[in-house]
């Protein structure tokens, strides 16, 4: 059995959840205020590069640092109840204000602090799609869906790549089309050899494809192994949501959800319906190492054949 990190009891003890990006308004403030052991713990992947990872409970997505003479880059930014625990984690590795956010996706455990860090005058840089879909769909919180506040708002965006030259790294941002959303992007510090991969993976856990937000299956297993190919034996991942990853963890990523997605289509195709695919239990092996509260065995299987039949 894999150590599963804290966040993942947190959600256990929440039992089943809807959409992840739902959590800012399933996780109200009394829940998060009695989580008050709740913080970011630092990791440095390469000089000034770090990865900061919510420790005491769920704190939202993985998220990168990078820090240094040139200013200051946040990947991420987390849920907006924890703004202030972010601000101070990052107050320990510098004195600078973030200039630069990037957005990997536009899920709101991811970009909940978009509005706060722009008010301190952070540049917030994502994909066209994200900064499309925040308008068209606004934000979820705790009171309904509102429209996204204008400080939310990416201002900068790109329909296919930008490459940050800053504190001695580069820092190639790529968009993975239709994979975990439409508006998915990767950093790849390339010098550093490190990959934020956003939720492009999950490590360790069956993965979040969010169909209804122009993810599918396809192009997450395809956008996993472009990654995959950027790696070798030494590559540091952040993952969207997990501990820290490696090659190996990427690798057996995509081993699973390429297997899984053809148990599902051999079924799909020899004209079972969903309670049967169910009942049969393709990915029974695989519940074990990747079940988990959100995206369950059952869930994992019902995102599969739904890709497969377009229903
Ligand atoms: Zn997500």
């Amino acid at each position: 059995m894999r150590t599963k990190p804290a966040f993942l009891r947190f959600l256990r003890s929440l039992g089943s959840l809807g959409l992840l990006s739902l959590l800012p308004a399933l996780l109200p403030t009394p829940v998060l205020a009695q989580e008050s052991a709740l913080s970011f713990q630092a990791t440095e992947l390469a000089p000034g590069l770090y990865m900061l990872e919510g420790v005491g409970g769920f704190t939202g997505g993985n998220l990168g640092l990078l820090t240094g003479k040139d200013g200051v880059v946040l990947i991420d930014d987390g849920l907006p109840p924890l703004t202030a625990k972010l601000l101070a984690a990052i107050g320990e590795l510098t004195e600078d204000p973030v200039e630069f956010l990037i957005n990997t996706h536009v899920h709101g455990d991811h970009i909940g602090g978009n509005e706060a860090f722009a008010k301190k005058g952070a540049t917030i840089v994502a994909h066209d799609n994200l900064r499309h879909r925040l308008l068209s769909d606004g934000i979820t919180t705790p009171a309904g869906d509102v429209s996204a506040p204008e400080d939310a708002l990416p201002v900068v965006t790109f329909s296919d790549s930008v490459t940050f030259h800053l504190n001695g790294h580069e820092a190639f941002v790529f968009h993975v089309e239709r994979a975990h959303t439409d508006g998915d992007a990767v950093i790849h510090f390339r010098t550093a050899n490190v990959i934020h991969a956003g939720d492009l993976m999950f490590n360790g856990l069956f993965p979040f494809i969010d169909l209804d937000s122009g993810g599918s299956v396809e192009g997450y297993i395809a956008g996993q192994e472009r990654l995959l190919a950027l790696t070798d034996e030494q590559t540091k991942i952040i993952p969207g949501h997990g501990p820290l990853a490696d090659h190996k963890d990427l690798k057996a990523a995509v081993a699973m959800l390429k297997d899984s997605y053809a148990r599902v289509r051999s079924l799909v195709e020899a004209g079972q319906t969903e309670e049967e695919i169910l009942a049969a239990n393709p990915l029974a092996d695989y519940h074990e190492d990747w079940n988990w509260s959100f995206i369950t065995t059952e869930r994992m299987t019902k995102t599969l054949i739904r890709a497969l039949t377009g229903e």
